[in-house]
């Protein structure tokens, strides 16, 4: 689990009701009637629980937390639990509504859901963040499960915390329920290379989108915000395919090296500091330059909203690899269309993730464990046909790749609902 640190407040519009206006406007792109278009716009169920833990000082501290289901018409959902000073409702259930694109973008047999704690796990000792773990679980009991709903990984959450969200929901069970929850460590049930398997879809992506263009990920310059679980992954596979590593950044501030980053070096220094702040190599520089340096690929790998009307048209790079969930705000992304930058949306580029927590829940259910080369493999195989429908669908007509994932996303969804009918 890295440092994280609250955002400035947004300055445009939140991410729920960018989601929101990114589905109305791909609703004219797929065809759908307003039927249809209001439904998909809300969540089919959003909790809000209280989460009292005891403190290692004695006290009680009560945490706000959120589970949010936005769709289920393709099957359970799925979906990262957030831990962040910034979390709300909001904006869990904008994550959720991506999550149902994506898992449908993937073809995940998964609708799309979010939680997240509304702390700062960086503050809270081991035993704080295990006591509000198993607490945040206890009162979501009712709503999770292997059929039903089934949480992972996600900004401040790390395989420990679904250790013990699987340990608390299997001793309320009175058995051991693999599926319940993806990101295990691999003693617990966890599927090889799912640590990895966000970072690897977006190298797989980037891989991709500079072949359209004739490049090659060896020589490629890249630039990346974030080095947590996704940020970390995409700059050590990237580099170890060639690619030099100009620039990463975490909440304390980024490093630049023009000549390339040692990652392993840098990786290191983070898991002794905490942060990247105080590495030696290269120059600081600040996550706003970072946005803005001259480079191939530039990878915003943080939080939502990264990318904003603001600083759009400071971007240098040629393509941009979103390995957060929804980095780029709408304005930002129509000053970025005209300019002819390439944007790999999150619902494909970050959609490597769900796709290994799907091998893993099938493992789980089946007791049977994959190796890791297989897991790579079939990882690869259904990120290469994501894009390539992605990018079929974006030149035949003649739309972004974003409005391009979303449409096929969001057709299959909407083809699911009509196919199952209006209950009752
Ligand atoms: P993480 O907690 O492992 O890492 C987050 C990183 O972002 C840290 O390095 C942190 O310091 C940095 N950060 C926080 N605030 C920042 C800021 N204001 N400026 C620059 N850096 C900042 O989280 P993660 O799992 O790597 O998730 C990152 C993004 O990827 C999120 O948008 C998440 O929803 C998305 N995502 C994650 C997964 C996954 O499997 N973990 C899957 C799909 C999408």
């Amino acid at each position: 689990m890295s440092a994280v640190q609250a955002p400035e407040p947004f300055t445009e519009r939140s991410p729920w009701e960018t989601a929101r206006e990114q589905l109305r406007r791909v609703a004219d792109v797929v065809g759908l009637d307003d039927n249809m278009v209001n439904v998909l716009l809300e969540c089919k169920k959003a909790v809000e629980v209280s989460v009292p833990t005891r403190m290692e000082d004695g006290s009680v501290q009560v945490f706000d937390a959120f589970r949010v289901v936005h769709n289920v018409a393709r099957g359970p959902s799925k979906g990262g639990i957030r831990y962040h000073p910034a979390v709300t409702l909001e904006e869990t259930k904008a994550l959720a509504m991506w999550m149902t694109w994506k898992c449908a973008l993937m073809e995940l047999p998964f609708g799309g859901a979010k939680g997240g704690v509304v702390c700062d796990p960086k503050a809270l000792s081991v035993r704080e963040l295990e006591g509000m773990t198993r607490r945040y679980t206890t009162e979501i009991i009712n709503q999770i499960g292997p059929e039903v709903d089934i949480p992972a990984p996600d900004v401040g959450t790390s395989p420990q915390v679904m250790a013990w969200i699987f340990d608390t929901y299997s001793m309320n069970k009175g058995y051991s329920v693999l599926g319940v929850v993806t990101g295990k460590p691999l003693q617990v049930g966890g599927s090889r290379g799912r640590e990895e398997a966000t970072g690897r879809g977006a190298a797989f992506c980037t891989r991709e989108a500079l072949r359209k263009s004739g490049r090659d990920v060896d020589g490629a310059r890249v630039a990346i915000q974030g080095f947590g679980n996704v940020g970390y992954n995409l700059a050590d596979i990237l580099s170890r395919w060639g690619a030099t590593i100009v620039a990463v950044s975490d909440s304390t501030g980024g490093i630049h090296a023009p000549g390339g980053l040692d990652v392993q070096a840098a990786a290191a220094h983070k898991r002794e500091n905490g942060a990247l702040a105080g590495f030696g190599e290269g120059d600081d520089l600040t996550n706003e330059e970072l946005l803005a340096l001259d480079c191939d690929v530039l990878a915003p790998c943080a939080l939502e909203h990264a990318i904003t009307r603001d600083n759009a048209s400071e971007v240098k790079a040629s393509i941009i690899c979103e390995g957060a969930n929804g980095p780029t705000t709408l304005e930002a992304d129509e000053i970025l269309e005209d300019r002819g930058v390439l944007i790999l949306p999150d619902v494909l580029a970050n959609g490597g993730g769900v796709v290994v927590s799907y091998f893993e829940w099938v493992q789980g259910l089946q007791e049977y464990f994959w190796k890791e080369d297989e897991v790579n493999e079939r990882l690869n195989d259904i990120i290469t046909r994501a894009f390539a429908e992605t990018w079929r669908t974006h030149e035949e007509r003649s739309i972004s790749m974003r409005q391009a994932a979303y449409a096929i996303g969001v057709g299959r969804v909407a083809e699911a609902t009509t196919t199952r009918g209006l209950y009752p």
